[in-house]
């Protein structure tokens, strides 16, 4: 396993719990600064409790009860709707918590998870061409390599190292150039409101003046954390993953001084740096499976382009991902072995490549500013367009059955072509 984040973690977890040898190497220590907007939705919420970590309030979790949504004029609040598949809320905590605890969980199952280990690359058989392990190098407490390099072999490798996706580069995994792309800032805040149950979401970005310039694809977020303190960020979109040459640091610094004024922070102290990172989406690295290797999470681009959620999709391809190294374990020959691996590029993409294709449908849209501004200000009050956004954006409808608003999704990411 390469990289012990969420989707290294989960897998790690999962596949020490079937009783595998699992070594995670991951390059720096924990706790370790993620950065992210530590939310986590009621999908989060649900592969969470799959693996079986614990989220007591009295740990550092806090829970939401919907999202808020502000734009257009409007002020609105949508709870998380009460359904089979997911729980009734979502979550919230610091990735430097989140992160140290999914690893500490999985070394709880038996994982040999190792910090301050700096994976260099893959190491391929000569004669096949299959990954056979990886070749890595210890780090000091600064994260600077030290010693010589050490190749670790295994029958089977997870890249889980995230949006970097050096072990994929490494092979000429090149990203795909017509998926969507995001980029986000964020920072913590001390604020009065740091215990409010709610997750906040503001869509009027301005690339100028507000009002008076245009409105971008993306959000600002808003996530209290329940100990002083709320995690601050926004992200914009990008429909084909080129850059969009804007200075997301001055683009936060103008909304958090004149758009959330409500919240009571003093924009000039921020209790961490302000700090930013590409988000891969819609499938952008593909295949998901090549002999010996599989991409979960940020390596293989795996983020929800409706809303810049990834920490769900990374833990549910680690559950794939097990299921799938499972069946190669229990294969009774080579052929059906290999099939049983190279399925999990399919199950992926039955799971979510239809719903990532209208993702990238809604990128385009929302690319061009008259849709942003109908949208937040036509669409934001309207409750039935609202019931099916929401389910649409958060990405928890029911698969089957639920209501009217699930059925339709759910027939929408049928139909639509998984590529
Ligand atoms: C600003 C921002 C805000 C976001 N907000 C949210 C949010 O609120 N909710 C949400 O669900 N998602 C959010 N995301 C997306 C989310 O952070 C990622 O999708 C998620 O972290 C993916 O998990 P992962 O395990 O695939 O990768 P990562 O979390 O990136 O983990 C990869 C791990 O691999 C390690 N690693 C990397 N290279 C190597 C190497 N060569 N050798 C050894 N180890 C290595 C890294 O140190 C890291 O620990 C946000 C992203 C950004 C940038």
């Amino acid at each position: 396993m390469v990289g012990a984040g969420p989707g290294g973690s989960a897998a790690a977890y999962y596949l020490a719990s079937e009783g595998f040898n699992v070594i995670a190497l991951e390059k720096s220590r924990f706790p370790r600064e993620k950065v992210c907007g530590d939310g986590l939705t009621p999908r989060a919420v649900r592969e969470i409790d799959l693996i079986g970590l614990p989220t007591p309030r009295e740990e550092g979790w806090i829970p939401n009860w919907g999202l808020r949504m502000v734009g257009g004029g409007h002020r609105l609040e949508f709870p998380w709707h009460e359904q089979d598949s997911f729980p009734n809320y979502g979550l919230s905590l610091a990735r430097a918590s989140l992160d140290h605890r999914l690893a500490e969980h999985a070394r709880s199952a038996g994982a040999d998870v190792r910090e301050g280990w700096f994976v260099t690359g893959a190491v391929r058989d000569e004669r096949t061409g299959r990954v056979i392990g990886v070749t890595a190098k210890e780090t000091d407490e600064k994260g600077r390599k030290i010693g010589d390099e050490v190749t670790f072999t295994a029958p089977v490798v997870i890249a889980a190292d995230g949006v970097s996706a050096r072990i994929a580069l490494g092979l000429g995994m090149e990203r795909k150039d017509d998926r969507p792309m995001g980029v986000a800032v964020r920072t913590y805040f001390e604020t009065p409101r740091h215990d409010e149950e709610w997750m906040e979401g503001h869509l009027t970005i301005w690339d100028g003046e507000p009002g008076k310039s245009n409105l971008l694809p993306g959000y600002g977020w808003i996530f209290p954390l329940g100990d002083g303190t709320a995690n601050i960020g926004l992200g914009t979109l990008s429909p084909h993953g080129q850059p969009s040459g804007l200075d997301h640091r001055a683009l936060f610094d103008g909304w958090i001084r004149n758009g959330i004024t409500d919240w009571e922070i003093d924009p000039d102290a921020p209790t961490a740096k302000v700090q930013g990172a590409a988000i891969p989406m819609a499938f952008n690295r593909q295949p998901h499976y090549v002999p010996g290797l599989l991409l979960v999470g940020d390596s293989g681009g795996m983020v929800n382009p409706f809303n810049g959620e990834g920490i769900a999709y990374a833990m549910q391809a680690a559950r794939r991902a097990t299921e799938a190294i499972v069946g190669w374990r229990d294969a009774t020959d080579d052929v059906a072995a290999e099939a049983a691996l190279a399925g999990y590029a399919r199950q992926m993409k039955d799971d979510l490549g239809g719903y990532y294709s209208l993702g990238r449908v809604f990128a385009e849209l929302v690319s061009h500013p008259q849709v942003m501004k109908v949208c937040t200000r036509y669409g934001l009050p309207q409750p039935v367009i609202m019931r099916f956004t929401h389910k649409l954006l958060a990405d928890v409808y029911e698969p089957r059955g639920g209501d009217w608003a699930d059925r339709l999704l759910s027939t929408l990411t049928k139909i639509a072509p998984a590529a």
